[in-house]
């Protein structure tokens, strides 16, 4: 074998070895897993390819299995598979595909090996190797992906405009790819995506947003976007983060290119946290500098409320990204409305209020409001990105000693709307809320110390000035 395989793996291909003997069928691992081995890097999807019907093959290599595993199956796509031992491992028979202009799905019919690996997308993803009797393990490279991977290159095997016209998702995968590996896209092969970036369109939300998902979770994904951007890809899916793109001079003074700041930060995000969501939120922070941008003559440029209104346009770019409409777009949204906050606190003469206040709205997500912070530093000036951190350093000391004082964080008000209602005998109404906001406000301004007797009297106190008595109750 030319890769180094476990011994379980050993065992799983010795087995489906054996299977296709008796069927008298030749069958081959390719594709990504294949890839994967000769990287050095672990795989739990084994792909295999016969020379007749896969569904037939997985049921004789399960029987191998002394726990005979179930094998699903999918007459319509003539696919198989079982899980064994932390394994999935699909059966197909080999196919050769030819494809329509407005449809990434083709049309198939039965081939040869040659086939089959002639319809991958990347040199990278065709091999195979065989596990026949006259050949086991010999590896079966017909593109060269073997120097591909030795240098690095994201390839097509065929004709790159033929590829990706046919299936225009293998654009964004060869982006992934690139950004995952960290390997360059040959330059025909980026020719061909700018060239054909419009056929992108035939290509769902759903499996755009997938890809770009991947994209985002790799150590640097500043490189894929770079890619998506240049290769006229972007624009087609996700025009907001287009639009943050270039610089503007007016009497002289520009702005800074907010794409390349906003990639900047992401990377900075993604160098102290994996967490898929907080670094949307670095993607989306700025999002709502372009619609907010202003040239005020004697200042500059300024960009007012982009907080405020990039917070207010995150679910329609969810909703457009078919990224999930649920708690996950709150977190991402507050944290944009948030993202200003912990830097104005940083100036001299802040109030202890103004501390509560950031405490109480960022709430259980104000670690990773302080990280996006921090990462949204991107001067290119040394001394002045250190005295920033530094200056951050003593904002989350403040922080905790407030908090600490007040235990604000998840906090809710000593008194609750429905003791409210029950000490006035009031139904839910607006004076509920008038007077539960009043107290919650006066403990945040620090008017009244977070203890009960002193909202007590405070809501009594609202109470008489709203003209709501006790014992009208
Ligand atoms: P990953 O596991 O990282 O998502 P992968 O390419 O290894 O990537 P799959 O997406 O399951 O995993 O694909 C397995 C193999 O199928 C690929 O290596 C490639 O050979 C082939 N393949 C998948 N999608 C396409 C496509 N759109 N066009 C051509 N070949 C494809």
């Amino acid at each position: 074998m030319d890769i180094s395989a476990t011994q379980e793996e050993k065992i799983i291909f010795e087995r489906i070895a054996v299977a296709s003997k008796k069927l008298g069928v030749r069958s081959y691992l390719i594709g990504g897993f294949v890839r994967d081995k000769i990287l050095g890097r672990g795989c739990k999807d084994i792909d295999v390819v016969c020379d007749s019907d896969g569904i037939e093959l997985a049921h004789a290599a399960a029987a191998q299995f002394p726990n005979k595993p179930t094998v699903s199956f999918f007459k319509n796509f003539g696919t198989a598979h079982f899980r064994a031992g932390g394994f999935d491992i699909e059966f197909v028979g080999a196919r050769k595909e030819s494809y329509k202009h407005h449809s990434r799905k083709p049309e198939v019919e039965k081939g040869t090996l040659e086939d089959d690996q002639k319809r991958r997308d990347f040199t990278i993803n065709a091999f195979a190797i065989s596990l026949n009797e006259e050949d086991y393990g010999k590896l079966i490279d017909p593109f060269n992906g073997l120097t591909d991977l030795e240098n690095k290159i994201i390839r097509t095997p065929l004709d790159p405009d033929i590829t990706f016209s046919d299936d225009p998702l293998r654009m964004m995968r060869g982006i992934r790819f690139a950004t995952q590996l960290d390997f360059n896209i040959h330059t025909e092969t980026f020719d061909a995506i700018r060239r054909n970036a419009e056929r992108i369109k035939i290509i769902s939300a759903e499996r755009i947003a997938d890809e770009l998902n991947k994209i985002i979770l790799t150590p640097k994904p500043s490189v894929g976007f770079d890619l998506l951007y240049r290769a006229g890809l972007l624009n087609h899916f996700f025009p907001q983060m287009v639009d943050l793109a270039g610089v503007e001079i007016v009497e002289g003074k520009g702005h800074k290119d907010n794409f390349y700041h906003t990639l900047q930060v992401l990377d900075n995000v993604a160098a102290r946290s994996t967490d898929l969501w907080l670094r949307w939120a670095a993607i989306l922070h700025d999002i709502a500098k372009p619609p907010t941008k202003r040239f005020e003559v004697g200042h500059g440029w300024t960009f007012h409320g982009h907080d405020a209104v990039g917070e207010k346009m995150v679910p329609r770019i969810f909703k457009q990204l078919r990224l999930p409409l649920n708690e996950k777009m709150k977190y991402v949204a507050k944290l944009v409305g948030l993202h200003l906050r912990p830097i104005s606190l940083s100036k001299e003469d802040i109030t202890d209020s103004a501390m509560r206040r950031l405490l109480f709205d960022a709430g259980e997500d104000l670690e990773d409001l302080m990280v996006l912070c921090e990462s949204d530093i991107t001067s290119k000036n040394r001394q002045k990105v250190k005295r920033y951190l530094e200056n951050f350093e003593l904002v989350k000391e403040r922080l905790k000693i407030v908090e600490e004082k007040d235990r604000i964080r998840n906090w809710q008000p000593p008194i609750s709307g429905e003791e409210i209602m029950q000490i006035f005998n009031l139904p839910p109404s607006r004076n509920v809320g008038t007077l539960k906001t009043a107290v919650r406000e006066a403990i945040l301004d620090g008017i009244i110390p977070n203890d009960y007797d002193a909202a007590y009297a405070y809501l009594m106190q609202k109470a008489e000035e709203l003209g709501i008595r006790k014992e009208n109750a």
